[in-house]
């Protein structure tokens, strides 16, 4: 049996600890907040509870194999998301993508017109074969080299992989429907990055979210966070939160274990779930770290997210998730990843309605959780989001873009709470509010994290900003590749001489 020292209860910690309990060791855990979850956070004001991170599950059977795997299965209602997301694009065309996908191509030809169906289903396919290369292989596997990308298949995979292709070319390649690359531009925003530098290899998140559709939680998607970390109690993990790690000691080139409040804690394993970047940065200063350390300094952060948790008199149902896409949705990236990055003008706006009694106070009412992309918090180069009257004045101006596209619920607010990439930097350690750690652009970015096996023995790193990537299936694989490299304990009899305690 290790010590095992976890450092963070976002759902990659918590998750890590769960599987490393449940394999037999002595697990703790310190979360420098006051609460659990990280990302995957909440927030309750007059009756109305809204989510403050994720609000759609995709790959749902890798959580319950979390939960198999650990003791058994959470209770925890999973429910399908249909349609998945309505979108509606600049020239106010409308489509709502069905959770089915044998539905998709009749429904866009209908909203689009004759052939996007045909278009749409050749990169479904060919993601489908996409998927088949990278899904098990890359992302429920330790990646960490270019020998390792090697080892992805023959010459006709390199064409399908094709690293120089960016999502948005595959788009031009193969969807001549202008309204469909920008969905499928969409998606590098969930890796936190801009479609134009994104490698093509990404045009498997919209496969994935098609093909294993999308997922909503009865009660919210916090209630994930909560069943995890309910299991870490049964399995006996030690939870401390209000925690904050401040150092991970090592000796010559190995983790010996953690420094918080004042105090040194021994451990023989440390899995640190604080973004790559601060626990290079910050937590490990020995030099057998300064490789990874150099490069999580020189890679660029992926985007962050401007929050707007609105509480709503009256209830209009309508489908849950919506996009509302502006009439550039490129310059929204040169607004974040240009040379001078600031608030999107015209920003692309999601909004998140779930129509979920448990969440709201009375049945005319609902609570809308609005996200649109937006540059880090960067005072000094790049935008201070903490500058007086920065974060109120974008919010009217979010609620005035949602209004232009047809949703003006400004008549309607009760209360509105503002969320700036300063907040969930301060909320959840993550630098400048990066969602997703650093972003994937050039052609290895998006293979190529942060591993999880540091090159200081016994230190691995779990969450979104280490391999595989951010979202919640990612993590969650994360945590099982993190847990297979520790392994099993072993017992004091199976022990051989100089083998793992
Ligand atoms: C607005 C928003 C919308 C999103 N939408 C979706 C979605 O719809 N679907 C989806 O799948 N994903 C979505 N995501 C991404 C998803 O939430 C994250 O990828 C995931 O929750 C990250 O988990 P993590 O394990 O990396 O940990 P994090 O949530 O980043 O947690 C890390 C934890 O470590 C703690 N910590 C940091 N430093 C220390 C320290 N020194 N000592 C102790 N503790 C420390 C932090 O406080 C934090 O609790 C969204 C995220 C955001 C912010």
């Amino acid at each position: 049996m290790s010590r095992v020292v976890v450092v963070g209860a976002g759902l990659g910690g918590l998750a890590a600890a769960a599987r490393l309990a449940a394999a037999g060791h002595r697990v703790a855990l310190y979360e420098r907040a006051t609460t659990h979850g990280g990302k995957l956070g909440t927030f309750t004001r007059d009756g109305f509870t809204f989510g403050t991170g994720p609000s759609l599950l995709t790959l749902p059977h890798v959580l319950a194999a979390l939960f198999a795997e650990t003791g058994g299965p959470a209770d925890l209602d999973v429910l399908p998301v249909d349609p998945v997301c309505s979108y509606r694009f600049a020239d106010g065309t409308r489509l709502d993508m069905p959770h089915d996908p044998a539905l998709v191509p009749a429904a866009l030809d209908a909203a689009l017109g004759p052939g996007r169906g045909a278009s749409w289903s050749r990169l479904h396919e060919r993601s489908a074969r996409l998927w088949e290369l990278v899904g098990d292989p890359v992302l429920r596997a330790p990646f960490d080299g270019l020998r390792d990308l090697a080892r992805l298949g023959g010459p006709g995979d390199l064409g399908l992989v094709a690293p120089w292709r960016t999502l948005s070319g595959l788009g031009r390649r193969l969807l001549p429907d202008p309204r469909l690359r920008t969905w499928l531009d969409r998606y590098a925003t969930y890796s936190g990055s801009d479609p134009r530098r994104t490698p093509s290899v990404l045009s498997v998140t919209p496969y994935v979210e098609q093909a294993h559709g999308g997922w909503y939680v009865r009660g919210g998607l916090r209630r994930i966070a909560d069943a995890v970390l309910d299991r870490c109690r049964e399995l006996g993990v030690e939870v401390h939160l209000g925690a904050e790690v401040t150092r991970i000691t090592t000796v010559r080139g190995r983790a010996t274990g953690i420094e918080v409040d004042g105090d040194r804690v021994p451990a023989d394993v440390v899995v640190a779930n604080a973004d790559a970047a601060r626990v290079y940065g910050e937590l490990v200063r020995d030099p057998a770290a300064d490789r990874p350390r150099r490069a999580v300094r020189r890679a660029t952060r992926s985007l962050a997210g401007f929050v707007l948790l609105l509480g709503l008199d009256g209830r209009e149902p309508g489908p849950a998730h919506r996009v509302r896409f502006p009439r550039d949705h490129h310059a929204e990236f040169d607004a974040i990843f240009g040379g001078r990055p600031g608030p999107v003008p015209d920003p692309t706006v999601y909004v998140h309605a779930p129509d979920d009694p448990a969440l709201r106070p009375i049945d005319a009412s609902e609570g809308w959780f609005v996200l649109v992309n937006a540059p880090t918090h960067d005072p000094g180069r790049g935008v201070d989001w903490d500058a007086p009257g920065l974060g109120e004045a974008y919010a009217d101006r979010v609620l005035a873009a949602l209004a232009e596209r047809g949703e003006d619920v400004r008549g309607r607010v009760r209360f509105r709470e503002v969320r700036t990439p300063a907040d969930l930097e301060r909320d959840t350690g993550a630098p400048g509010g990066a969602i997703y750690g650093t972003a994937s652009h050039g052609p290895r970015a998006a293979l190529l994290r942060p591993a999880n096996r540091s090159p200081v023995a016994g230190l691995f790193l779990v969450g979104g900003s280490a391999h595989p990537g951010g979202g919640l299936p990612l993590v969650l694989h994360s945590a099982e590749i993190v847990a297979g490299l520790v392994g099993p304990a072993v017992s004091a009899a199976a022990r051989t001489p100089g083998g793992p305690s």
